[in-house]
């Protein structure tokens, strides 16, 4: 069922969007070549603590998932790419990091990720992100009303295969709201003027993530971790999304913060 939200409720939405963006924002700066996966994890989970928050993936458990998720954030690293499940290591040079990150604050659910390079970076995983970020981008601009969520599908697959990359439509955007999942489903590829058309009120995470040489994913022995078939790497930019009559709005931005 797809829910939309009265212009009270998207403002009361915004502390956690603030705090997901904050998070993520603290969380990229501090991560560094020689970061444990793990410590990353504990510092989401102290960030949620002091805030008074709610992880929305400690106790996760949807039909593909082997267990409850059991940690606080998502740590896909190079051919990893969606769900990625924190464990022991230690981040290398050149690794490619992605950090999606879900928390309720109030009851309102904020669900955001991140990608970049620690250490050097290859040009061809920095070329991998900024498409995804500009693929982000191109889909909150089609987040308004009158359009449908074709629309939005459509301006993702466009930049996503304008820039030669294959897309997975299985994993992508949905209703956000007082849980992390909900109705509508938001295909990263489709076609534009199709689907459901979007209203005032409707809150959707948008989440266009492309792999560099395949859209066929394997899960890991973890039960969660989404790696690519070929070993090539992955890259992911999320943001939640309110639609409204004045536009949408950008619930997790995090460039008041002076980052991307
Ligand atoms: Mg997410």
């Amino acid at each position: 069922m797809i829910e939309l939200r009265t212009p009270a409720e998207i403002e009361a939405m915004r502390p956690a969007g603030r705090f997901v963006a904050e998070t993520l924002a603290t969380l990229r700066d501090e991560t560094k070549v020689g970061t444990n996966l793990l410590s990353i994890d504990r510092r989401a989970h102290d960030l949620i603590r002091r805030a008074g928050a709610e992880s929305c993936y400690i106790d996760y458990h949807p039909s593909f998932g082997a267990s409850p998720f059991g940690k606080v954030i998502c740590t896909s690293i190079n051919d990893a790419v969606l769900h990625g499940l924190p464990f022991d290591y230690a981040l290398r040079d050149g690794d490619l990091v992605s950090l999606d990150f879900a928390v309720s604050v109030d009851g309102w659910v904020a669900d955001s990720a991140v990608s970049f390079v620690v250490g050097s970076a290859r040009d061809e995983d920095l070329a991998l992100i900024e498409t995804t970020e500009r693929a982000l981008d191109a889909a909150i601009a089609a987040a308004t009303v009158g359009n449908r969520i074709g629309d939005i599908s459509a301006a993702i697959a466009a930049v996503g295969h304008g820039d030669g990359y294959s897309i997975n439509t299985d994993f992508g955007g949905h209703g956000v709201g007082r849980v992390m999942h909900g109705d509508p489903h938001v295909p990263n590829d489709g076609k534009a003027g199709r689907g459901y058309p979007l209203r005032a009120g409707l809150v959707v995470a948008l989440e266009p993530w492309f792999l560099q040489s395949t859209d066929v994913l394997r899960t890991d022995d973890d039960g969660w971790t989404l790696r690519s078939a070929d070993g090539s790497r992955g890259a992911h930019s999320e943001h939640t999304v309110a639609i409204t009559e004045d536009g949408p709005i950008v619930l997790t931005d995090r460039s008041w913060l002076g980052v991307d």
